[in-house]
């Protein structure tokens, strides 16, 4: 299976390096032909406003839009925003509307508000041997609303944090900063 990791903007390596931890063959995506040779993508965290922006810049929006209707994504923190349905505090964000959520961007608040958390994951197959995952937020979306079909994974305070729709996957924090590869792990599984 080979995994691409957009890399444009963000914490694009950090995905990378967990991701090649799994044996999974990744290719950084940085222009619209990128795209092609993937099996599934990974939309780092950043900042929504910028990346959003940048693959607009590099005429790569439309080709994203095409490649997520058939092929999985997974998304965390700016990667969630731009999957969500709607947005509160958009930004000049347009989100793509891959899954029916809506998110207020910078909903825990400014960057000093930035937190971890231990999570409680509550999907089969999610190895909890080794422990609580720990969530990293950073200046983190909120998801305010899901919509039917929208399978919660993982809460934080009885709010999703982490959610999937169909074979696409999006999370508030940042598994990758926290070197936890068991996200990538439990969605790579389940496709
Ligand atoms: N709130 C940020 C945004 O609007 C996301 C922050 C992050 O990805 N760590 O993009």
């Amino acid at each position: 299976m080979r995994v691409g990791v957009l890399a444009l903007q963000g914490d694009f390596a950090l995905h990378a390096e967990l991701l090649q931890g799994l044996g999974v063959d990744v290719l950084m995506v940085r222009r619209p032909g990128d795209f092609e040779p993937c099996d599934a993508l990974v939309v780092p965290g950043g900042e929504s406003t910028v990346l959003h922006r940048l693959l607009r810049i590099n005429d790569m929006l439309d080709p994203l839009v095409e490649f997520a209707a058939n092929k999985p994504l997974m998304g965390t923190c700016a990667g969630c925003i731009l999957m969500a349905t709607s947005l509160e505090d958009a930004g000049g964000v347009e989100p793509m509307g891959l899954i029916d959520i809506t998110v207020r961007r910078n909903g825990y608040g400014r960057q000093v508000d930035s937190f971890e958390a231990q999570l409680t994951p509550v999907v089969e197959g999610f190895n909890s041997e080794e422990g609580a995952p720990c969530g990293v937020f950073i200046r983190a979306p909120r998801i305010t609303r899901t919509g039917q079909g929208v399978e919660i994974v993982a809460c934080y305070q009885q709010e999703p944090v982490a959610v999937r729709a169909g074979s696409h996957f999006a999370l508030t924090f940042h598994p990758e900063v926290a070197r936890d590869a068991r996200w990538h792990d439990w969605w790579l599984r389940t496709l």
